[in-house]
């Protein structure tokens, strides 16, 4: 089976990275490093909804605590028929990593329910969604596990989330038990494009550090990116507002690729999607697949999409100068490697798109404290964390290659090893620093 098509393998592979770079921090004990690379706590629920033809279908749904030692469990929730036990366990990982790298006090977590949103009428997301909450019981709450949107989720379900805890948790404030919901329940501003404004920033300091020889901005570069989602599109627009040229984006049905050499609208794409529910077809452009859109030469390569995207049969393939990962491990290891052979620099997933779970916790500390900031508040305590993390990662990676003969030449290159050693190492000590109970 080929790498693309074997995405449940998304939990051995997040494993093998963990395990890679635990050779870079002999100095904490193994049963230790085993604890940190599994998950705390994983709750499997299965519940009936009635369908708007009247029949019922039975729906399987996942909560999973990675880890707690920085605080509560803080991840997305997920919608897609391919959702299995394995990818939730693997996403609830690569939460950990990223909240410990950029430096919010949560602990790592994921969950969704196996459903094709696509093919459900709002009434029937709503019942779901409901009765999934319902189902979790006390496993999320404002000061244990902090749900989120991820993939085919968004601000209405973060609001059928909170509604529900609510009712069932009377009495209290409880806008805390959840993240990314409407202003007007307490959501914060900038959230939307928080993930996608993340990117920018990490993408801008990078290059301003010297990342990446002859770019020292992101003007006038050329942007591809896979996924038109809350992530993608977003991306398209900010990158745009800064400068750069978006040559090309896709969604599930498809690619578009500029014409006029000017450069995609964002705009204008994000009115057509609406209109046709598929970028592909919009005038002025030329289709492409997303195959031909992660080939594409271009200077900056957003993966916005789903995992596994780049992978061994098609790393090779890859002509961009810098992959920015905004989407959660869209790169296999074995893909790493290859693009790491070609000295091809990307910002990994934990550092890239944590902009998103940084601004939910702004939203969180908002919410314990009735307070509403401005979105020019939120943006520069993003922008803040973001430099703050990019810095820290180059730093490190400078000293591991420095250090360098303890490890694997090609791993070491990886900034996707810099940026899981700085987690790793963080959780590590603050689990000796809690003691280990009793
Ligand atoms: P979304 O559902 O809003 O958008 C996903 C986009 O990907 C859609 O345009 C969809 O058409 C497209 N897509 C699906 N399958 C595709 C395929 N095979 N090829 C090309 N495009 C395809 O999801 P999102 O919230 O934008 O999340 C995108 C990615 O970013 C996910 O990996 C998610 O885990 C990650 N992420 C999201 C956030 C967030 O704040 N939303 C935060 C961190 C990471």
């Amino acid at each position: 089976m080929s790498e693309q098509a074997a995405p449940d393998d998304a939990l051995s592979r997040v494993r093998e990275r963990f395990f890679s770079v635990a050779r870079y921090m002999p100095e904490f004990k193994q049963g230790l490093i085993d604890f940190l690379a599994s998950p705390k706590r994983t709750v499997c629920v299965c519940f009936p909804v009635e369908m708007e033809d009247g029949s019922v279908r039975t729906f399987h749904g996942f909560r999973v605590l990675h880890n707690a030692v920085l605080g509560p469990g803080k991840g997305g929730i997920r919608y897609h028929p391919d959702l299995t036990l394995e990818g939730v366990q693997a996403l609830a990982a690569l939460m950990s990593w990223k909240c410990a790298l950029i430096g919010v006090p949560f602990g790592g977590a994921k969950g969704g329910v196996v459903c094709d949103s696509k093919a459900l009428s709002e009434a029937e997301l709503r019942r779901i969604t409901r009765r999934f909450i319902a189902e979790l019981g006390d496993n999320i709450g404002p000061h244990t596990d902090i749900p989120a949107p991820d993939m085919y989720t968004n601000q209405q379900t973060m609001a059928w989330i909170y509604d529900t805890y609510d009712m069932l948790h009377p009495g209290r404030n409880n806008r805390p038990v959840v993240t990314g919901k409407p202003i007007d329940l307490g959501g914060s501003a900038g959230r939307d494009q928080a993930t996608a404004r993340g990117c920018l920033y990490a993408t801008e300091r990078f290059l301003h550090q010297g990342g990446l020889a002859g770019l020292g901005s992101i003007r006038n570069t050329g942007v591809a990116i896979q996924g038109f989602g809350n992530v993608g599109a977003a991306a398209a627009r900010l990158f745009h507002e800064g400068g750069a040229r978006i040559l090309a984006v896709s969604d599930s049905t498809g690619g578009i690729l500029d014409e006029s050499g000017q450069g995609l609208d964002p705009a204008q794409v994000a009115r057509h999607k609406r209109a046709q529910g598929s970028v592909v077809g919009l005038p002025g452009t030329r289709s492409l697949t997303n195959q031909d859109l992660l080939a594409l030469e271009c200077d900056i390569l957003i993966p916005a999409a789903l995992g596994h995207q780049i992978h061994a049969g098609n790393a090779d393939g890859v002509r961009a100068r810098l992959i920015v990962e905004a989407a959660n491990d869209p790169i296999t290891p074995q893909a790493d490697r290859i693009l790491a052979e070609r000295s091809l620099p990307i910002l990994p997933d934990i550092l890239a798109n944590s902009g998103g779970v940084t601004v939910s916790y702004f939203e969180w500390v908002q919410n314990v404290e009735n307070q509403q900031w401005s979105l020019s508040e939120v943006n520069l305590r993003l922008r803040d964390k973001m430099y703050a993390a990019v810095d820290k990662v180059l730093a490190r990676s400078r000293a591991l290659q420095q250090a360098g003969d303890s490890g694997h030449p090609l791993e070491l290159r990886q900034l996707r090893t810099a940026a899981l050693v700085v987690a790793i190492e963080r959780l590590a000590s603050a689990t000796l620093e809690r003691g280990i109970w009793p």
